[in-house]
């Protein structure tokens, strides 16, 4: 098929109108007029050709368009095949070394000369679960789909204050105000709860709080990260974990929390990372929603 342009359309237009302009009328010959009726209604004809193999070309594009839409529908759920096939082998090797990392609890229950050993092991796992979990990219997505807030009043727009369960140094269980969050506000009482009910001892417990670089913004500048027991919980360079001249004692000192303390668990439970884990430096005292 020839396919008409616009171009060929507005030449035939014109030659139409060319026709119909130069015509006149000769009473005593006609003046040809039948056969210059003859080519208007050819060209006219000719026009609409021209606009049918045009409607026939939008159909065309159309149809494509349709194929189009379907290969993208097919991206789209492969796509998120894809993110749930690597969901679902996070989660499986997540699992393991959950299942590891109790083995090592109960094994560490029954020798006590074992600690020392089971204890590097268990912390190796930690980096290895933080590592396979997602990326704080991906997780402060889940809470801001458009990108995080760039200042503290955009910021504090989400914070809540929200009473949490402490116990004092003198053994008082009370509650205390802090500021987080709104989306993981149920979660981080939740979690403080069952630590206080596992016999870890909170008393001193911090959340909102813009800092860190405008580069580089603290998960405390979004109400996503909480800090507990600072005194006994310091954020040291790697080469101090587990140094003799820092703060840090989880197994002399009850209000420091190490691999096996309660809080660890009860953090992870609702989908939280502890900064103890991480393999750049210890952030003993820091839980985050984000993993950062
Ligand atoms: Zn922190």
């Amino acid at each position: 098929m020839n396919i008409a342009t616009w171009d060929d359309i507005n030449a035939n237009l014109d030659k139409a109108a060319n026709v119909y302009n130069n015509f006149t009328y000769d009473t005593e010959t006609d003046g040809g007029i039948l056969t210059k009726l003859d080519e208007v209604a050819e060209l006219m004809n000719s026009i609409e050709t021209s606009i049918n193999d045009i409607g026939l070309l939008y159909n065309r594009l159309d149809e494509k368009y349709d194929k189009f839409t379907d290969f993208h529908d097919t991206m789209q759920t492969n796509e998120t095949k894809l993110k749930e096939s690597l969901k679902a082998i996070r989660e499986k090797y997540r699992n393991l070394i959950s299942d590891m990392k109790f083995r090592i609890s109960e094994l560490q229950k029954n020798d006590k000369t074992l600690i020392e050993d089971l204890t590097g092991i268990y912390n190796l796992l930690g980096e290895c679960d933080n590592k396979l979990k997602p990326s704080p990219e991906e997780k402060i997505k889940e809470i801001y789909p458009k990108g995080p807030p760039s200042t503290p009043e955009d910021a504090y727009k989400d914070i809540v204050s929200i009473d949490v369960p402490i116990t004092t140094k003198d053994g008082i269980k009370k509650t205390t105000k802090i500021n987080v969050n709104k989306a993981v506000a149920e979660d981080v009482k939740k979690a403080l709860q069952v630590a206080q009910d596992a016999g870890f001892k909170v008393y001193d417990v911090q959340g909102f709080n813009w800092k860190g670089d405008p580069d580089h913004l603290s998960q405390h500048s979004y109400g996503l990260a909480i800090d507990i027991n600072i005194a006994e919980n310091p954020c040291v360079p790697i080469e101090q974990a587990g140094a003799d001249n820092i703060a840090w004692k989880p197994n002399e000192n009850e209000y420091s929390i190490g691999i096996n303390s309660p809080i660890v668990q009860a953090f992870e439970e609702i989908g939280w990372s502890w900064g103890g884990y991480w393999s750049t430096k210890k952030d003993y005292m820091h839980f985050s929603f984000t993993n950062s």
